[in-house]
């Protein structure tokens, strides 16, 4: 079954872990997907030759997040060769620990930039071009529900404030019958949150199901608000996080 045909995606940072399985799975489904990089090129092409390999169209585009305008240029260059936008992924991210004491002024407003403002940014030039049906989905964080230990102060608060954003735009874009949802992973098991990392032992100890998720588990949560079964979801904040916020 595609229950995407026909449809156009752009997630971001789509080269690696989440991002790239999320894009795959957009694809199975039947839709055709841009993705956005900032440094690994050959990874975010072997990702767009993935989904090419469904049958549909895949781009790689190299656009940093830290960068509001390459972020609006990627919804536009979306638009410009793959014809139209109909599912935005906010997935690009950065992660930050250490004493909240320590993190200076550049450490907050890049992590603001890229977890915060790139989201904005992308969902403000996307919604200019998706129509009803239109789907914005973002990838906040378990500890955008709860924090549950100390150093991840500056990470959190950008976490959370994409559930204010979500919400706000479920707000704002649902007479146009385009949703916004949040889906908060728990810890999966990437190159931002290894499973054999440091640290690695105490996040499972903390999880009802205690053991790490596969990018493909926030990938099918994507792909079902993506699809039919999600056109009644809005300002909602789904988890997939092993039971973390139990
Ligand atoms: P990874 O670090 O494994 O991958 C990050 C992806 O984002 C890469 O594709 C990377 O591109 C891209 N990216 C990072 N910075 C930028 C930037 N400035 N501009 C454009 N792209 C960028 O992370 P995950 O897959 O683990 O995380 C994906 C999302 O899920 C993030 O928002 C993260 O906060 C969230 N999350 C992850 C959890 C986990 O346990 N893994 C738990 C909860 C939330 P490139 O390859 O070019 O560097």
């Amino acid at each position: 079954m595609q229950p995407l045909a026909g449809k156009v995606a752009l997630v971001t940072g789509g080269s690696r872990g989440i991002g790239a399985a999320i894009a795959r799975k957009l694809a199975e489904d039947g839709a055709d997907v841009a993705l956005t990089y900032v440094n690994s090129e050959a990874q975010a092409q072997r990702v767009a030759a993935a989904v090419q390999a469904h049958g549909r169209r895949g781009l790689a585009l190299r656009a940093d997040s830290a960068d509001p305008d390459a972020v609006a240029a990627a919804v536009e260059r979306t638009v410009a060769e793959l014809g139209r936008l109909d599912i935005l992924v906010n997935n690009a991210g950065i992660f930050a620990y250490g004493p909240y004491e320590d993190v200076g002024r550049g450490d907050f407003e890049r992590m603001i930039a890229i977890n915060v403002q790139a989201p904005f940014v992308a969902a403000q030039a996307a919604s200019r071009h998706l129509r009803e049906g239109g789907r914005i989905i973002t990838i906040g964080s378990c500890l955008g529900e709860r924090v549950g230990a100390p150093g991840m102060t500056l990470y959190a608060l950008s976490k959370f404030a994409v559930v204010g954003l979500s919400k706000g735009l479920a707000q704002d874009l649902g007479p146009r019958g385009i949703t916004a949802n949040v889906v908060q992973p728990g810890p999966i098991d990437t190159d931002m949150n290894p499973a054999d990392g440091e640290g690695a032992e105490h996040q499972r100890r903390g999880l009802p199901l205690g053991r790490y998720g596969e990018p493909e588990d926030v990938a099918a949560m994507v792909a079902h608000l993506a699809g039919p079964g999600g056109r009644y979801v809005t300002g909602a904040v789904l988890s997939v996080d092993g039971g973390f916020s139990a």
